[in-house]
């Protein structure tokens, strides 16, 4: 089939991939200069597992806090009308503990074995690291994140609970000073660099005959036949098939289409700053558990990623967040990161559902599909997801459910 992909994030490099491995022909539309240059550009890094946290799936994790210094998750003034509906969509959802985490888990684990096996079939050295310590102060902590250890247990990952003293032989750099309750680790957990990985991926598909188009904006979609039209372009483009992989749902490509979504922007930070002194740096991952705030070693450089704010993009970037940022790394890797500089720092939007889960499949129009709403999962659940759409597309049973994931479900 002659099949269109608009985005070239890692949502739709890695569709195109799976679909140029089926033996389509593949054109991928990006409206800017460069693959991986919006949501995909600097990741917190994390691949599976998801370990849900309040704000990346309703009903998980401690409480939101919603004002204060130390609020989870941030409203910056005028919140519009649809923020607000979307706000009390995601508490319901909450509530009725309605998030389909299991199948979310499901599809993380699924997408690292793929992931996994795509990186050793092209040597894909994207700064991948092993294992995870979710880090606890007190045992209240342990006790708010239960539900969500649980969902990873089923799943399959094995979760150690251990003492300090086990986790400062795991990361020699933590900070002996910094009160450390207990530990969890979590050994099948991986993190890579995911802007990279688009970028080396972009090489290996190019050699299945990959078409790229960049600084093309798709400014219309249509169905029956299947078209698509680029800004400045006279006629339509005609293909078998759509695959929307935009991140967001932009009202100009879907609304025409009758497909709506209520989705918003959860931004998030992240800082990126190099290496110091590599004794004192994280060898793999750490999550501050009480602050969503991970930190990761990538390379020759350590990310930290937290914050979230419902905010419009043009917002100004958030001090007291960014200093939070900086009091993580500083407090559990004293020495580690060299923060004066060469430091790059990142907010990027999170393009939420109100279940917090992604829209994956058929669009119900015929010949347009989607793989887009990866909200806070984006680049752990990318490989399986272009794999499972891939299938679709050829009409065969994906083999990971993706029950709860669809477009229906709105
Ligand atoms: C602070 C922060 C930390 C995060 N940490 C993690 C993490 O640790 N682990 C994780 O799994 N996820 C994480 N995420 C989420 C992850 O970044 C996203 O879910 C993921 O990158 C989304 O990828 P995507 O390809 O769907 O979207 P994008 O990367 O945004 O790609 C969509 C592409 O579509 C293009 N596009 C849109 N409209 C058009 C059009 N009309 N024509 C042509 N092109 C168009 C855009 O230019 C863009 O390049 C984090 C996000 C943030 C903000």
């Amino acid at each position: 089939m002659k099949i269109a992909i608009v985005g070239a994030g890692i949502a739709g490099m890695t569709t195109a991939y799976e679909l140029a491995r089926d033996g389509h022909d593949i054109t991928v539309f990006e409206q800017r200069s460069a693959v991986a240059e919006e949501a995909s550009f600097a990741t917190g890094s994390l691949l599976a597992p998801l370990l849900p946290s309040a704000w990346a799936l309703p009903g998980f994790g401690q409480p939101l806090r919603l004002w204060g210094a130390d609020a989870t998750l941030r409203m910056k003034g005028g919140l519009s009308v649809a923020h607000l509906a979307w706000l009390r969509r995601w508490r319901q959802t909450a509530l009725r503990k309605k998030a389909p985490a299991m199948a979310l888990e499901a599809l993380a684990r699924y997408s690292q074995t793929r992931l996994e096996a795509m990186a050793a079939r092209h040597e894909l050295d994207f700064e991948a690291v092993k294992g995870r310590l979710l880090l606890l102060r007190n045992e209240a902590e342990l006790a708010a994140i239960e539900p969500a250890l649980q969902i990873l247990r089923d799943t399959g990952h094995a979760v150690h609970q251990i003492t300090p003293e086990a986790a400062r032989k795991l990361e020699p750099g933590l900070h002996s000073e910094t009160p450390l309750a207990a530990a969890l680790h979590i050994p099948g957990a991986s993190a890579g660099n995911c802007r990279l990985f688009a970028h080396m991926l972009r090489q290996a598909i190019q050699g299945l005959g990959v078409t790229f188009e960049l600084n093309a904006t798709v400014e219309r979609i249509s169905s029956n036949p299947v078209a698509i039209t680029v800004r400045g372009d006279t006629q339509a483009r005609h293909f078998d098939a759509v695959v929307l992989c935009t991140g967001s749902a932009p009202a100009a490509l879907m609304s025409p289409l009758g497909l709506v979504l209520p989705l918003v922007a959860l931004h998030g930070y992240t800082v990126s700053a190099p290496l110091r002194e590599a004794t004192h740096a994280p060898v793999a991952s750490v999550t501050d558990v009480a602050q969503h705030i991970n930190i990761t070693r990538l390379g020759q450089r350590v990310r930290v990623a937290g914050g979230a704010e419902l905010a419009g993009p043009g917002a100004a970037h958030h001090a007291p967040t960014l200093q939070r940022l900086y009091s993580a790394v500083n407090e559990w890797f004293p020495g580690g990161v060299q923060l004066s500089a060469g430091v790059q720092i990142w907010r990027g939007a999170r393009w939420m559902t109100p279940d917090g889960a992604p829209v994956i499949g058929a669009s119900g129009i015929p010949g347009i599909w989607l793989n887009l709403a990866h909200g806070s999962h984006g680049w752990a659940l990318a490989c399986g997801s272009a794999r499972a759409t891939a299938d679709l597309i050829a009409q065969r049973a994906p083999e990971v459910s993706l029950e709860g994931l669809g477009m229906r479900r709105f």
